[in-house]
């Protein structure tokens, strides 16, 4: 049997004219080959035909759902931001009010200096112990930063012990007295 022109107007099945398509039917009913052919194409077209219209790349789910949580994630911070920016005014108000509410004399611009003056010598001792520290570091000698480190390493330990044989005697006698 001939298959030749068939074979190929399976594969374009819609560029034939109606007297091609008349030939082709013809040869499809009596080739179990071309038949076959034909029919296993239609079911691939069927099966393209069915997938979704646009496939979703892989992974695309769960990129969505991280940025969806990591939105979600920042929008939380966000309102705990604001959260503890109204408390604090809130309670920054509040201690004002109640400040001018019960000192006699008392003075807005005389609190702001004193408290301007409170943040700035905090902010110095802060700086004062950061460099007394940086500077103990770095000016004491090896052999006593170690023994400061195992004596303070020591000192844990013992607090450490100490505190787990009050908890133990504690619930010792409690379970003794529950006897
Ligand atoms: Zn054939």
């Amino acid at each position: 049997m001939k298959h030749n022109p068939f074979e190929s107007w399976i594969f374009d099945e819609s560029e034939l004219d109606p007297q091609q398509q008349e030939q082709l039917e013809a040869h499809l009913a009596q080739c179990p080959r071309c038949a076959q052919l034909a029919n296993a194409l239609n079911l691939a077209l069927q099966g393209i035909r069915a997938l979704p219209e646009k496939t979703a790349p892989p992974n695309f789910t769960n990129k969505w759902a991280a940025s969806l949580v990591a939105r979600r994630q920042a929008q939380e911070r966000k309102q705990a931001r604001t959260l503890a920016i109204v408390l604090i005014s809130t309670a920054l108000l509040v201690a004002t009010v109640s400040l001018y509410l019960l000192t006699p004399n008392f003075s807005l611009i005389s609190l702001a200096a004193e408290t301007i003056a409170t943040v700035i010598s905090v902010l110095s001792s802060l700086n004062w112990l950061i460099a007394t520290i940086t500077g103990f570091f770095q000016n004491i000698s090896a052999p006593i930063l170690i023994g400061g480190i195992l004596l303070f390493a020591a000192w844990v330990i013992l607090a450490v012990f100490t505190l787990g044989f009050a908890f133990w005697k504690v619930a010792f006698r409690q379970s003794e007295a529950n006897k």
